[in-house]
């Protein structure tokens, strides 16, 4: 946690090299590729300003499993200014919350940290709507059959929340086939009369056609 904290404001967070006031300089922005897309899942509205490329693959990569958790700055930048101009209203963020023992692990729940940055900005309260109780394994290295088992039972959605009529953004770094946003979001609407949008910072699809 400490280079979250204490790493300068007055540097480019991505590159660590060049100076900028909004933690992402022009030539990391140049190598990023903006695609400001949205799918639709079953449960809400799926969005990302970024494709997966090489550049994001590596900086996201340094965010969940090197610590890294000073990008969280400039990922919420990129949220932040993408929300702005997709014009996104909600009313709560939420995030995919983390087993407690990996979390543990890691130290910090990488989608909760840009949740909260992101609820700081636009001073929306933050809301965690389901606990993961099961541990599983990485999505990415499944077919689509195993990530749906993968994830039966892996959530618990939280009971008594007040979220009637409400819309929920929910955050995290990375969308592949939606199944982590689209299990918690069934557990979450079998439960409340409420609207889900689910926010990645980047996706490995660029659109519907190559849906599987
Ligand atoms: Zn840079």
């Amino acid at each position: 946690m400490l280079k979250y904290l204490f790493y300068s404001k007055d540097y480019c967070h991505m590159c660590l090299e060049n100076k900028t006031d909004t933690f992402i300089c022009n030539d990391c922005k140049e190598r990023l590729k903006f695609v400001s897309a949205s799918r639709d899942l079953k449960e809400g509205l799926c969005l990302y300003p970024l494709f997966y490329n090489n550049f994001i693959k590596d900086k996201i990569k340094k965010f969940k499993y090197e610590s890294s958790t000073y990008l969280a700055k400039t990922f919420v930048e990129i949220l932040y200014e993408f929300i702005l101009a997709e014009d996104i209203d909600f009313d709560y963020i939420s995030y995919i919350s983390m087993y407690k023992k990996d979390e543990y692990d890691r130290g910090y729940n990488q989608s909760k940290l840009l949740a909260d940055l992101l609820a700081l900005k636009f001073d929306k309260k933050l809301v965690n709507l389901a606990d993961k109780i099961k541990s599983t394994k990485h999505q990415n290295k499944l077919d689509k059959e195993e990530r749906k088992t993968n994830l039966q039972g892996a959530y618990r959605v939280r009971l008594g929340l007040d979220l009637e009529n409400k819309t929920i953004l929910i955050v995290d770094d990375l969308v592949t086939t939606g199944s982590t946003f689209s299990s918690i979001g069934k557990l979450v609407k079998e439960e409340y009369n409420c609207d889900l949008i689910f926010l990645a910072l980047a996706s490995s699809r660029l659109g519907e056609e190559d849906e599987e």
